[in-house]
């Protein structure tokens, strides 16, 4: 007779800004403490140049999306002008001991990004170098920060190509988290087969979910626990949000996650018990709903 699959969660941790490496974290690894819990956090090591984000405002759905989810309010106003009015503060060379904090605490650590912004809005333009150079940049700034070299990447805006995941296979990575989908598996993308694996988020981010279908910080939490099935959940949530304005919502689904026997592991522990059965998927940009622009999609 076969087990029923235990019900799993991993907690997929972005670190978008300045502020959110300094104020988010330390308050994340301690709602993450109390619960006994530990996740796999993804580093920006670069130039916070979140101003420039403003230019979004331009292209279709951002504005709706910026004034539903009142991204000033969660983000602080001094964090939309990095890179415009103020300059970029330069993350991993002035913030190494937070970004250490976190391994010390436990936790597992992989590369996000150099610059967030950059790649964000315009990896589809980067020539090979050019995405190669965001990924070195980022490599030399994680060992010079750990001693050792990433295990893990995980894209901005989960935005890929064929170039960032050739780039990333020549890394000698343990897998990457850079897609949406159900499962882990290993990318097909412009009919080529890469051999990271990918561990898909497959759940919502609260910003995505936040104001559709009258979804509110009240009712989110049930949407969150309606989402879970048995197997590998993986939920992507930000230093910036869940370790700031949204923590205490955080904490909610923590407590409701624990009182359901729910296991919770690291990707790193994902990939070593899912990379044997992961099949081959194609991996595309599209649409989804909640969010303005495309992501990596598990098809
Ligand atoms: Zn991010």
């Amino acid at each position: 007779m076969e087990l029923p699959e235990p019900t799993t969660v991993a907690f997929k941790v972005d670190v978008d800004t300045f502020v959110g490496t300094r104020d988010g974290i330390p308050k994340l690894l301690n709602t993450l403490q109390r619960f006994g819990i530990r996740a796999t956090f993804y580093f920006s090591l670069g130039p916070d140049n979140s101003g420039k984000a403003i230019r979004r405002i331009v292209k279709k759905g951002f504005l709706s999306k910026m004034l539903r989810t009142r991204a000033p309010s969660m983000y602080g106003v001094r964090t939309m002008l990095y890179g415009t009015l103020l300059p970029a503060p330069q993350i991993g060379a002035r913030l190494p001991d937070v970004i250490r904090s976190v391994r010390q605490a436990g936790h597992e650590v992989g590369i996000h990004c150099w610059d967030h912004v950059k790649w964000h809005d315009y990896l589809g333009r980067f020539t090979k170098q050019a995405v190669a150079g965001e990924l070195n940049r980022s490599a030399g700034m994680f060992e010079k920060i750990f001693g050792f070299p990433a295990k893990t990447t995980a894209a901005p805006g989960w935005t890929v190509t064929a170039d960032s995941l050739e780039i990333q296979d020549s890394m000698r990575l343990a897998y990457s988290s850079d897609s949406r989908g159900t499962a882990p598996f290993f990318p097909v993308m412009d009919g080529r087969r890469f051999t990271t694996l990918q561990i898909p988020s497959t759940w919502p981010t609260m910003d995505e979910l936040l104001g559709e279908n009258g979804i509110t910080l009240d009712t989110i939490n049930d949407q969150y626990l309606a989402f879970l099935k048995p197997g590998l959940n993986v939920h992507t949530i930000h230093a910036e949000l869940e370790g700031n304005a949204l923590n205490s919502t955080f904490v909610d689904l923590l407590t409701r996650l624990t009182s359901r026997n729910v296991r919770f592991i690291t990707l790193a522990e994902a990939a070593d018990e899912f990379a044997a059965n992961a099949p081959a998927c194609s991996l595309k940009m599209g649409t989804i709903e909640g969010r303005a622009m495309p992501v990596a999609l598990q098809g």
